[in-house]
């Protein structure tokens, strides 16, 4: 059985999710209320994949909503609760979805082994971020060409090149997409030139320096929502890909040749009946999924039990080329340009 941990975009639409799922003395209560409510197990599911595998699943929504993400404790418990129960609940393989996974790393979870009487196996969660980062790559490689971007001779941006989807990007970049040259965007100088290190090329620059001269960037860092960039000053064309969470690109930057897609999403290859997409505001929530749910799917179908997407910068081109192939062979796509307008426009 696979699992996914998410949570709503925010606290308005976590209340209206409630009420719509019957769950009102909950809807009803303010954020101190909803800090203290419990995970709920809201879905059950069963996915037969393009190579007839049938296998079963489950959505926890953990009841964290980003307004939360100040209060260090709540967010904590928030996932720590989540994952207990969907270890409880016999889940072999859980995906850790949106702000979850950022919560585990940044707030060091690992050191949290023990809730209550249970104690946690790792090896029954996943990120994600192997299957989100080998799909923003294969998202950059089918879409470039198709805005008339050549990437033998592109400038690609990463934003957020040191993180763990960022590095792992920046390496299969240089490895197995011929890129013109890589730009390297963080804030902190010291891993920058750490990672162009080991990369043995790319350029370390400032986001301000970097926007102006890319002809693709990925973004792989959540965005502050200060940020204030001018798109007179992006290239034409420019495709940018949004794969960080909150995806709020589209309300930056627009303008002819500015090419916005959705980055680190699926589609399945037909309809599932379940209802959890919604809540994560998919075009198509009845195939589209984040990348790193479809992980926990894709491990599932595989009887891959273990916590393949785990810690920090340890995703490899092996482990992206595995991932990358059982997902086109169960019936997973990338979201694409032409798709994400059609759905738009449905
Ligand atoms: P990490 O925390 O490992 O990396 C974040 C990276 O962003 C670091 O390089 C960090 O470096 C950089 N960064 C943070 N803030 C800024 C900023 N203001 N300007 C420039 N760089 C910045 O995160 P992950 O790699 O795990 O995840 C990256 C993003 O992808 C997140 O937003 C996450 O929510 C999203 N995600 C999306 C998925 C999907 O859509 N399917 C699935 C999983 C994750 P520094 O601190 O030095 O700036």
């Amino acid at each position: 059985m696979f699992g996914l941990i998410g949570h709503s975009t925010n606290f308005g639409d976590a209340k209206r999710k409630a009420l719509e799922l019957g769950y009102d003395h909950i809807a009803d209560g303010d954020l101190d209320v909803w800090c203290s409510a419990p995970p709920q197990l809201v879905e059950h599911v069963t996915v037969t994949s393009a190579v007839g595998k049938t296998i079963e699943g489950a959505y926890i929504d953990s009841c964290f909503v980003p307004e939360m993400l100040s209060r260090f404790k709540t967010a904590r418990r928030k996932v720590l609760n989540a994952m207990e129960l969907a270890q409880k609940k016999g889940i072999n393989i859980t995906a850790l979805g949106g702000f979850t996974s950022i919560i585990f790393e940044n707030f060091n979870l690992l050191q949290h082994k023990h809730v209550r009487n249970t104690t946690l196996q790792w090896e029954r969660f996943t990120t994600g971020n192997t299957h989100t980062a080998w799909v923003i790559c294969r998202q950059l490689e089918i879409n470039a060409p198709m805005v008339g971007i050549d990437l033998k001779k592109a400038r690609v941006a990463v934003i957020g090149a040191t993180g763990d989807i960022g590095s792992a990007i920046c390496r299969w970049l240089n490895n197995r997409t011929e890129v013109g040259e890589l730009l390297l965007v963080a804030r902190q100088q010291k891993p920058l030139l750490e990672l162009q290190n080991q990369l043995g090329s790319g350029q370390v620059m400032s986001l301000e320096d970097a926007l102006p001269q890319a002809d693709a960037v990925i973004w792989v860092a959540s965005m502050p929502k200060t940020l204030q960039i001018d798109p007179n000053c992006l290239q034409r064309p420019c495709l940018m890909i949004d794969g960080g969470y909150p995806k709020n690109l589209d309300s930056k930057f627009s303008g002819d040749g500015i090419h916005i897609l959705k980055g680190g999403i699926v589609e399945f290859f037909k309809d599932i009946g379940w209802n959890m997409m919604q809540l994560a505001e998919m075009e198509r929530p009845h195939r589209q999924m984040f990348a790193c749910f479809a992980e926990a799917m894709i491990l599932e179908f595989e009887e891959c039990h273990t916590n393949f997407s785990w810690g920090r910068n340890n995703i490899t081109l092996e482990k992206m080329d595995f991932i990358g192939e059982a997902s086109v062979r169960h019936g997973f796509s990338t979201l694409n340009l032409k798709n994400q307008i059609q759905a738009a426009m449905a």
